[in-house]
């Protein structure tokens, strides 16, 4: 066949495919441009699921007779003059396909007028015929009525999915559009059916029409900042978390974006407070220098590509812990790290044993203080209390000697209380000991820690040795004293207390892979990370066998601690198994 161009017409046909897919695109492209003009008012009709009709009415700035009949041409914009633009967009549309593309399969009507101009335009397009247009009275503002979609390409008018499902789809978007823009009004019908009118406001209330909920209960405000990223909204209490992702928005720079990778993000600050298959509601607006972000990606534009991925992600954790913190969901210090916390939190009591609480229930759970001895340590104060995991070991209080530990297969610590049989995982364990420990120290007291007798000297890479001086605030916090020279060699003269004798040189050197595996670290977060990063090098691991002493020191540290259910990587760091779920399963 002989190779020949496409006609327009065809060529419009072909690209209308990847720009309306469905009659929702359609929505979503013809209310993006009234935002674009400026509209502080739209309304949207839909019939049939919008493949009857869609009417769109703005009161934004209209057209020119001149740029009308430009509007339904393939690449003629007004948004989008030279190659500069396109790595800046801070309009919604730039491609100038979507008139076009809606006007090669469906019946087109344009109705516009600027303010400034004595009369309006009227635009009439079928496909693959000249548009007409005539000189009209019509309102400020632009009007675009799409008939008929996709009746000229049947095959794609029986690719739509059933009424119902085009209409959530259309119906999801304008949710979209309108949490986008608090301060535009949208109108929204289907067919004579208001499905919502919601005025300009801010983003709380907006959020309070949309999703129904009730803000000045279940929702609570969320910020963070870095880098010129700045992540703002709101997130819903653990009491109104859903079961689908229905509630869940984000927008980059007032566009909405879906992103499993920032969901993750939100995921894990809510980690252990929700009930399982709970899925949390938030509003998360995000807002970059356009420069920054591609968003000429896909011409649904749905996905985008930040060039710093891992920053937005960490912002967004940190903006929702926070949020999750200062409602008083979440533990204090564990929000700003990135973990996993858990609802129950065990308060040190007078006496030195502890409550088991269930911060969003308020429920008391019963303790696992055992009557006779069992597991109250003296610590009645966890944070002073600690002295290293082996110090505390001595059975100094005679209660002490009758709990009992069993190490089995080198890693999991076995022991009970009155409710039930407990298993720990010995890393995980001591991984949380260790961490509480280097958190509630003071850099004095970490200083304090352990100098060597000779100091070690040892050669860093080029990127290591850049990695230390960068952290050597947090390092020396830590109970480091290093010298870093201009060569990269390093001398170390003094290592935390915890450094296991001889393992001075290798700490230092896992701790500085571990950081440029974890990439950015959010200033304001620093010393909780790298003591994570350190209490994973230095707890016990699975292997380590343990001396009895040893044993119940780590069980009395570990219950000892504000949250000793969650290592801080996110593990659990044990498992109950009740009496009763015994008595059951011998049944
Ligand atoms: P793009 O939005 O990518 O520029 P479109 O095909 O969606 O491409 O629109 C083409 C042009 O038509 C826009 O650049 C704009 O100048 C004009 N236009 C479209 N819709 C409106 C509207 N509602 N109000 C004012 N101008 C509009
Ligand atoms: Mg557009």
């Amino acid at each position: 066949m002989p190779i020949r161009i496409l006609s327009e017409h065809l060529a419009n046909q072909i690209a209308a495919g990847e720009v309306v897919q469905r009659p929702e695109s359609a929505i979503k492209e013809l209310v993006e441009n009234s935002i674009d003009a400026g509209a502080t008012h739209v309304t949207v009709v839909v019939k049939g699921a919008g493949k009857q009709l869609m009417h769109v009415i703005d009161n934004g700035s209209g057209m020119t007779r001149d740029d009308l009949e430009l509007s339904i041409i393939r690449h003629a914009t007004s948004k989008l003059l030279t190659e500069e633009d396109l790595h800046a967009i801070a309009t919604l549309g730039f491609r100038g396909e979507a008139l076009a593309s809606i006007a090669a399969v469906a019946d087109v009507e344009i109705r516009t007028r600027r303010s400034t101009e004595p009369t309006g335009w009227v635009l009439t397009a079928r496909p693959g015929e000249p548009p007409s247009i005539k000189a009209e009275g019509c309102d400020v503002g632009t009007q675009v009525l799409v008939r008929n979609l996709f009746y000229n390409v049947p095959a794609r008018r029986k690719f739509l999915k059933s009424d119902l499902s085009e209409f959530r789809a259309i119906s999801d978007t304008m949710q979209r559009l309108a949490l986008s823009r608090p301060h535009v009004r949208f109108t929204f019908y289907d067919g004579n059916v208001l499905v919502f009118d919601v005025h300009a406001s801010d983003l709380k209330r907006r959020i309070a029409e949309i999703l129904a909920i009730d803000v000045t209960q279940s929702l609570i405000s969320a910020e963070a900042e870095e880098q010129g990223i700045r992540v703002s909204g709101f997130v819903g209490l653990p009491s109104i978390a859903r079961q689908s992702r229905s509630g869940q928005f984000f927008f980059l720079n007032k566009r909405s974006i879906t992103s499993r990778y920032l969901a993750h993000a939100v995921a894990t600050a809510y980690e252990h407070l929700l009930e399982s298959g709970r899925q949390p509601v938030f509003v998360l607006t995000i807002s970059v220098d356009p420069h920054r972000v591609d968003v000429n990606v896909h011409p649904q534009k749905h996905e985008v590509k930040f060039d710093d991925e891992r920053l937005v992600y960490l912002l967004v954790q940190q903006a929702v812990s926070r949020a999750l913190q200062q409602a008083n969901v979440v533990p204090a210090f564990l929000s700003d790290i990135g973990l996993a916390p858990s609802p129950l939190q065990s308060l040190p009591q007078q006496g030195g044993s502890a409550l088991i609480v269930n911060r969003l229930t308020g429920e008391v759970l019963p303790s696992f203080q055992q009557q006779q001895g069992g597991w109250q340590g003296s610590n009645a104060r966890t944070s002073e209390a600690y002295g290293s995991l082996f110090q505390s070991a001595e059975p100094s209080a005679p209660e002490q000697r009758t709990m009992q530990a069993l190490q089995v297969d080198q890693r999991f610590v076995i022991t009970y209380s009155n409710e039930g049989v407990v298993i720990v995982d010995q890393h995980a364990a001591h991984e949380r000991v260790i961490y509480e420990r280097m958190v509630h120290r003071s850099t004095d007291e970490a200083q304090a820690g352990q100098a060597l007798l000779f100091s070690v000297r040892t050669q860093l890479s080029p990127s290591h040795a850049v990695l230390l001086r960068e952290f050597l605030p947090e390092f020396i916090a830590l109970g480091f004293r290093v010298d870093v020279h201009d060569d990269n060699s390093v001398d170390v003269m003094a290592v935390p207390s915890d450094v296991r004798p001889g393992n001075e040189e290798r700490t230092l050197m896992d701790m500085l892979d571990a950081i440029e595996e974890v990439g950015v670290i959010p200033s304001n977060i620093r010393r909780e990370r790298i003591i994570a990063l350190f209490a994973a090098r230095q707890a016990i691991r699975k292997g380590d066998r343990l001396q009895s002493n040893e044993l119940t020191a780590l069980i009395r540290d570990l219950f000892a601690c504000t949250v000793p259910h969650v290592s801080p990587s996110g593990q659990p760091t044990y498992i109950i198994i009740t009496y009763d779920e015994l008595v059951q399963r011998f049944r």
